[in-house]
């Protein structure tokens, strides 16, 4: 997810032409917002909690985990995860740029951890970084949080603790370098954003994501899947490859009906006041993305890209 508060959605949705729509957020009470550890054997944990789900296999040297959460529930991350593993972080794999899962970088590579990533997410970091003109907020300049090790393409294997950890650069989906994680003795796939369980997605077309990467990325996903394994998803519970089918028909929903008011001729805002989304939001509305801020990034995301090309 890319992330800033309801009243910059309200300016963008208002119609600054050419502005990205920006995901409205109300931040939570960081010290009592659910916190939660699955255990899924094998070693391996997900922590579910307000940003980006958490993978964690612990080893004999140190603990892996994939995405790291808000910087303000580090402290609350460390302390659960010392529950589970009394050794150190020694890795963090980041499934993309966005700070609800990179924003524990600079702590955990403070603590000695690691940090990787693609080669995108690296670079989209750093212009975050070098962009933030006062240095507060989200990406303040800090070598620490910028991944130490960038992955260009393909797969690469880590092994750790009994599991063949696959690291597999996916192609522009959510954003332009999204990297997934598979554990192969698990069974366990981990996505990062480019699958959201149980609602709307986010697609950060400014980063090289787009509504057409997501859904063809989806059959790639469902292959990866055998009838057992378990998904963790970006955001949301546990999924299974069923799930991954049951989205990216949504997905394919959402482009057709927004490629034909395109087609039609209408604007942003006629097709967002026509509620086009109206019965899938009964499935898929209830959450973080609601139905305005979905159409309005795919509306200008296939205007981009184009709106036939399907
Ligand atoms: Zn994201």
């Amino acid at each position: 997810m890319h992330l800033v508060c309801a009243v910059v959605l309200l300016g963008a949705l208002a119609g600054a032409a050419g502005a990205a729509p920006e995901l409205p957020m109300d931040l939570p009470d960081w010290r009592t917002t659910p916190l939660v550890d699955h255990d899924l054997g094998h070693g391996l944990h997900m922590l579910e909690s307000f940003g980006g789900n958490i993978g964690v296999l612990p080893g004999e040297q140190g603990v892996l985990l994939v995405d790291a959460e808000w910087p303000e529930l580090n402290e609350r991350v460390r302390a659960l995860l010392a529950r589970i593993s009394p050794k150190p972080v020694r890795y963090v794999i980041d499934t993309h740029w966005h700070w609800d899962h990179v924003g524990g970088n600079g702590a955990f590579a403070r603590g000695g951890a690691l940090i990787i990533s693609s080669r995108e997410t690296r670079d989209y970091i750093l212009e975050a970084q070098r962009a933030n003109r006062d240095n507060t907020g989200q990406y303040t300049r800090d070598p620490a949080a910028v991944p130490a090790l960038a992955v260009d393409s393909g797969t690469q294997r880590l092994y750790l603790a009994g599991q063949t950890v696959e690291i597999i650069h996916a192609p522009a989906a959510h954003t332009g370098g999204d990297l997934i994680v598979r554990f192969l003795e698990a069974d366990v796939l981990q996505t990062g954003d480019t699958f959201f369980h149980g609602f709307y997605p986010d697609i950060d077309f400014e980063h090289g994501g787009s509504i057409d990467g997501m859904i063809a990325f989806y059959d790639t996903l469902y292959r990866l899947c055998g009838p057992n394994t378990r998904v963790i998803p970006g955001h949301g519970p546990m999924a299974n490859r069923e799930d991954i089918r049951i989205y990216q028909a949504m997905l394919r929903e959402v482009r057709k009906r927004v490629a034909a008011a395109i087609e039609r001729g209408m604007s942003e805002q006629q097709l967002i006041a026509a509620h086009p989304l109206d019965d899938l939001d009964k499935v898929w509305g209830g959450n973080l993305v609601k139905q305005p801020y979905l159409l309005a990034i795919v509306y200008e995301d296939l205007k981009a890209h184009g709106a036939t090309a399907h």
